[in-house]
């Protein structure tokens, strides 16, 4: 078994957006068959056609793609145990349901709904099971001539699992002690139903996980409860050899107090819980995705990947490429991690400071654009200048707007309190004489700029606190952004004097003391 070819699957099926929980489920998959030299494989499980969502496929898709988490064999990438989407595959599935009945191993029922009901109500926790499965309508009770009837009439049925009783069934989870559950407990799973001529979950799952030699199962916890039955069919279909590892991962819990991670408390905290943004094609409605809320994808990664695990060390920013090399699930956490979405905006914060400054203007002219700034009127150039000089203070890339705005659009309106502090009776004047000074300066550079500036405050006995301030008050609108000389060498020497003037018009003049 260990010299076997590590081969996962990330098996979703198509019943709305992919939840961040099974995100990460796809990228701890991904970032285990990578470590291992493996292949990762997406498998589509569309065989509840009831729950069949138009569009969470390609959603799918788009976002594993968006993350960066490649896929080796899948519906587009193709691959030698295709097809890889469940409803394409009814004849192997049909195949294997024969093969169970042909070694007694399942059995027909045809016990309707209103049967099903009737022993419920009858039987205290009624159970489809080796204690039951002699009193109801099914090929173990009826004689064979009448079931072939009852099939050539149409009469619709499902065909079940026979579970043993007596048996002891070891799960085997790399994350946790060996669990060990009874057979009595467990009941004939419906395997089949002729009504729409597929298998159910349980059956298509656990033949693909054979028939694609699956070698480990990584998946969320909530799957545990179906191991037990992955074990005995394997065992029934022979197959026990080439048994997957498997790995349930702990739940995403609450980023405040007890409970699974839910769509509410996104909504409740103020943060997306799908990776992109989906709209629902019933109702219209759409919910928010990391992408479109100016998350970078390696920060999503990075954030997920440690929602957990944990390297060993106390190293936080990991490319995909270094959760490859640590990655290890004996440091997995067995509780539920918490969904600390704050740490979210941390990571993004880091990886924003990372970008080259050229593919921030490329990632803020959309931002420029949207709040109306002709972005032809400025060179790349300046837009990266802008953008590098304030990233130090952003978590978004929207963020960007509230910070470089002054950059594109001149002040008409400046800060009250700071203009009641700032600009004192003598200040218009001073700002007259700075403006003298500007216009003297041989070089506008920053470096050059500066020491001419504070000289003249020096030799004047200026407040240096105080005309520094009124000068930005002019230029920026309020008392705060970057370095003051950075900002006018950007702006230029033009835009710069003529921010003065504009104040020095616009701001009343204070009543002398
Ligand atoms: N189709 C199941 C899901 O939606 C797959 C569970 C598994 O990975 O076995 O998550």
């Amino acid at each position: 078994m260990s010299q076997q070819e590590v081969r996962v699957r990330f098996a979703p099926s198509p019943t709305g957006p992919l939840h961040i929980g099974g995100v990460r489920t796809a990228l701890y998959n991904y970032i285990f068959a990578r470590q291992n030299g493996g292949k990762m494989i997406l498998r589509i499980e569309d065989t509840d056609s009831q729950r069949f969502v138009p569009g969470a496929e390609d959603y799918i898709n788009e976002a594993l793609a968006w993350l960066g988490i490649g896929i080796d064999e899948g519906v587009r990438e193709g691959g030698p145990y295709g097809p890889y989407k469940q409803s394409e595959r009814r004849d192997i599935y049909r195949e294997h349901v024969k093969m169970l009945l042909d070694a007694g191993k399942a059995y027909i029922a045809f016990d309707t709904p209103q049967e099903l009901e009737a022993k419920r109500a009858e039987v205290p926790n009624f159970q489809y099971d080796a204690s039951t499965r002699m009193s109801m309508r099914n090929s173990l009770t009826l004689p064979a001539e009448e079931v072939e009837r009852l099939i050539a009439d149409g009469e619709k049925y499902v065909v079940r699992f026979k579970v043993e009783p007596g048996r002891l069934v070891e799960v085997d989870d790399l994350l946790r002690d060996k669990v060990h559950i009874k057979s009595d407990i467990l009941d004939d799973k419906v395997l089949y139903k002729s009504a729409d001529d597929l298998p159910t979950y349980h059956l298509a799952n656990i033949v693909d996980d054979h028939l694609m030699k699956i070698s480990h199962v990584i998946r969320g916890e909530e799957w545990l409860p179906s191991a037990p039955l992955h074990v005995l069919l394997y065992e029934a279909f022979g197959w026990a050899d080439t048994m997957p590892r498997f790995v349930h991962l702990p739940l995403l819990l609450k980023p405040d107090g007890k409970g699974k991670l839910s769509k509410r408390d996104g909504d409740r905290l103020g943060f997306p819980v799908f990776p992109l943004q989906w709209t629902d094609p019933k109702t219209g409605a759409v919910s928010a995705g990391y992408r479109e809320s100016g998350y970078l994808p390696e920060a999503v990664v990075n954030f997920l990947a440690l929602l957990g695990w944990n390297p060993g060390d106390d190293s936080e920013l990991m490319s995909m490429d270094e959760l490859i090399a640590k990655f290890d699930f004996r440091h997995c956490s067995r509780s539920g991690a918490k969904f600390a979405f704050e740490k979210g905006k941390w990571f993004n914060h880091e990886y924003l400071q990372t970008v080259p400054d050229d593919e921030l203007c490329r990632m803020f002219i959309p931002v420029l654009r949207e709040n109306s700034v002709d972005t032809d009127a400025f060179s790349p150039e300046y837009i990266a200048r802008a953008a590098a000089m304030v990233k130090s203070r952003i978590n978004f890339v929207n963020d960007l707007w509230t910070n470089a705005r002054f950059f594109f659009v001149a002040p008409t309106e400046y800060e009250a309190k700071s203009v009641k502090k700032r600009w004192t009776p003598g200040m218009p004047a001073i700002m007259e004489e700075l403006i003298g000074v500007l216009e003297q300066l041989p070089s506008f550079k920053s470096a050059d700029a500066e020491p001419v500036v504070l000289k003249w405050i020096a030799d004047r006995e200026y407040h240096l606190g105080n005309v520094m301030n009124a000068f930005r008050l002019a230029v920026v609108g309020e008392c705060k952004g970057p370095h003051m000389f950075d900002i006018t060498e950007l702006l230029g020497r033009d835009e710069t004097i003529a921010r003065i003037r504009r104040a020095i018009e616009r701001i009343p003049a204070p009543a002398a003391e």
